[in-house]
C-alpha cells in the first residue's frame, strides 16, 4: 500500500480544505464552541461520541505541530488544553484523549474525544468510524455548545490569570 499522489499534493497544502474554509463560526462538521488566538474549535454534530471537538490550527498551512515555532506551538497546545479543561467540566468524562492525526487531511488539528464510562472500546483508541454516524438531537447538541462555550469563556487561556484585588 502507498499513499496517493494527492496526500503529498494535500501535504504541500495545494487544495487544503481547512486553509480554504477560512475561520466560520460553523462548517461542515461541527459549531465553533471557542475562537482562540491559534485554533478553531468546532463540537462535532456526528452521534459517534458527545463532546467530541475538532481544535483546528488557524496559521499558515502545516501539516505537522513540529512545524511550528515555539511561540506558535504554546499557544496552540495552551487553547487545545482549554478545550479539554472545558469538556472534563462540563461533560466530566472518565478519560481525555488528544489525537494528532491528520492522514487524511493534512492540516494540523486535534481530535479533542472524551472517553465515558459507557464507551465504545474501554483501554483502547477511540475506534473512529469509516461513515460518520447520524447527527445528535440538534437540541441536546445546542445544549452542549452553549454550556461549553460558557465553559471557555471563563477559562485562561487568552489572558494570565487575574490576581485577586
Ligand atoms: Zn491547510
Amino acid at each position: 500500500m502507498e499513499w496517493p499522489e494527492s496526500f503529498y499534493a494535500l501535504r504541500r497544502g495545494e487544495g487544503c480544505a481547512m486553509c480554504a474554509e477560512g475561520r466560520p463560526e460553523e462548517n461542515e462538521f461541527g459549531l465553533r464552541i471557542f475562537k482562540g488566538k491559534a485554533l478553531d474549535a468546532y463540537l462535532q454534530r456526528d452521534g459517534r461520541q458527545r463532546g467530541y471537538t475538532i481544535a483546528t490550527w488557524r496559521g499558515r498551512h502545516v501539516a505537522e505541530p513540529t512545524e511550528l515555532s515555539a511561540d506558535e506551538a504554546a499557544q496552540y497546545w495552551l487553547e487545545v488544553l482549554a478545550v479539554g479543561r472545558a469538556i472534563e467540566t462540563v461533560l466530566r468524562p472518565v478519560k481525555m484523549n488528544y489525537e494528532v492525526l491528520g492522514n487524511s487531511l493534512p492540516h494540523l488539528h486535534t481530535h479533542v474525544m472524551p472517553r465515558y464510562a459507557d464507551d465504545p472500546r474501554p483501554g483502547w483508541p477511540f475506534p473512529h468510524p469509516e461513515h460518520p454516524p447520524p447527527p445528535q438531537p440538534e437540541d441536546d447538541f445546542r445544549r452542549d455548545v452553549d454550556a461549553l462555550r460558557s465553559a471557555l469563556a471563563g477559562d485562561v487561556a487568552e489572558s494570565p490569570r487575574r490576581q485577586p484585588a
